[in-house]
């Protein structure tokens, strides 16, 4: 398949355990993907040998670790092909990249009778910080429908684009129906606007190769822990002009050019946006989880993905009586279902039961559950350290489970 994934199996000892005296079968991705023990050796090497606090010591590991963040931010600037490092930001993970636009931006641009435009497959992480901006600028929240099988009805963009649309979010990867999104169609029609869009890259970046350039888009964020790095850190990439031209999240040390009591300058880009002391250990974790994907080659990771996808589907559809949301042609490794009239928490309850670790619930996205009429969903999600053999697991515990009732 391009590479030896019984390798790559050794690089995640984690997933080398029983769960419940079965082989433990992880299938919970797109919730949060497992870290190569490269990545956990760096940490520890870090913690261990190296631990100061960055860009404010001259000593030697104040230094060293200064210089190991600011190397994972060139690390970062050309996995997403940005064209300067000042507009890599690192935060703890999307949700809070997303709430820094949603505060910054929103607070310069965005005024009473204005509108943003959202989807109605957002995750609630790119609808939330909308919504609360919307309310305190008494402004009005759109949303871009999808269509039964899960695809984004991105022809309406057009008409619900108005000359008070100051900004569009939306999500690259669905993290319920697995829509890989027209992100780059929908970038230029509001850019023939001239509105920014934000894309949610959260399920994306482990998937897709991005070149922000490329996209044009002015905003992109993600999370380092979907993306084989540690939780607690995350991204937000901006054009520089936008980023300039928007105040500060937060307020606090690093951030600052001059403070008097009188008035307080703001630092340069990125710094503007990095208050306080950044996870720079998790940062450089990032570094390492993105130079390991890189070697075994984004390509390749995305042919075997869509092997585990287009098999587990089909033998998931064999056993009849089975829903699937979302059945775009264009989908990442990301299964919702639903199997006969078993309840989501029944099943991962018992699919845990036999060693298999699934994700139940609203899935960060009532709306789509809104959508199919149900409460709840059960997500397989894939990752390239899944085989085929724990795809066929997955199946005979489906039969054994609906067996049972
Ligand atoms: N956006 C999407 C599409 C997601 O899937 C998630 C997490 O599942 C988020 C945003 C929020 O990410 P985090 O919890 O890492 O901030």
């Amino acid at each position: 398949m391009g590479f030896n994934y019984q390798n790559i199996r050794k690089d995640f000892p984690i997933l080398d355990q029983q769960v419940n005296l079965r082989p433990w079968t992880y299938l919970d991705n797109a919730a949060t993907s497992q870290r190569p023990i490269q990545v956990i050796e760096k940490i520890r090497e870090f913690s261990v040998l190296t631990n100061a606090n960055i860009h404010r010591g001259t000593h030697t590991h104040a230094i060293r670790t200064t210089e190991a963040y600011e190397n994972a931010r060139e690390i970062v600037k050309d996995f997403l092909h940005a064209k300067e490092r000042e507009e890599v930001i690192f935060t703890h993970g999307t949700t809070e990249s997303i709430n820094l636009v949603a505060w910054s931006f929103c607070e310069k641009f965005l005024s009473e009778g204005d509108e943003i435009i959202v989807t109605e497959m957002e995750h609630h992480a790119n609808i939330v910080p909308w919504q609360m901006a919307c309310e305190r600028h008494h402004a009005t929240l759109k949303v871009i429908p999808f269509s039964d099988n899960g695809e984004l009805k991105s022809e309406l963009l057009t008409a619900l684009i108005s000359d008070r649309t100051r900004i569009i979010a939306v999500t690259h990867v669905s993290n319920t129906l697995g829509t890989v999104n027209p992100v780059k169609e929908i970038i230029r029609v509001a850019h023939s606007h001239n509105v920014p869009v934000l894309i949610d890259g959260a399920q994306s970046v482990p998937h897709i190769s991005i070149d922000v350039q490329d996209l044009d888009c002015d905003f992109f964020v993600f999370s380092g822990h979907k993306i084989y790095g540690p939780t607690g850190i995350g991204v937000l990439y901006g054009k520089r002009a936008w980023l300039e031209a928007m105040p500060p999240f937060l307020g606090g040390g690093e951030m600052i050019e001059r403070v008097t009591f009188e008035k307080t300058t703001y630092n340069e880009l990125p710094y503007k946006f990095e208050a306080g002391t950044p996870h720079y250990v998790g940062a450089i974790g990032l570094g390492t989880a993105i130079q390991y994907i890189l070697n075994l080659g984004l390509d390749h990771i995305a042919s075997y993905e869509h092997h585990l996808l287009t098999e587990a589907s089909e033998k998931m559809k064999a056993l009849g009586n089975l829903q699937i949301f979302g059945e775009t042609p264009s989908k990442t490794g990301v299964i919702s279902f639903q199997l006969d009239q078993i309840h989501p928490f029944d099943l991962g309850t018992l699919l845990d039961q036999l060693g298999i670790a699934v994700r139940t619930g609203r899935l960060c996205a009532d709306p789509v559950m809104d959508h199919y009429h149900v409460t709840a969903m059960t997500r397989a999600s894939f990752a390239f350290y899944n085989t085929s053999e724990e795809i066929d697991r997955f199946i005979e515990a489906l039969k054994r489970i609906r067996s049972m009732f």
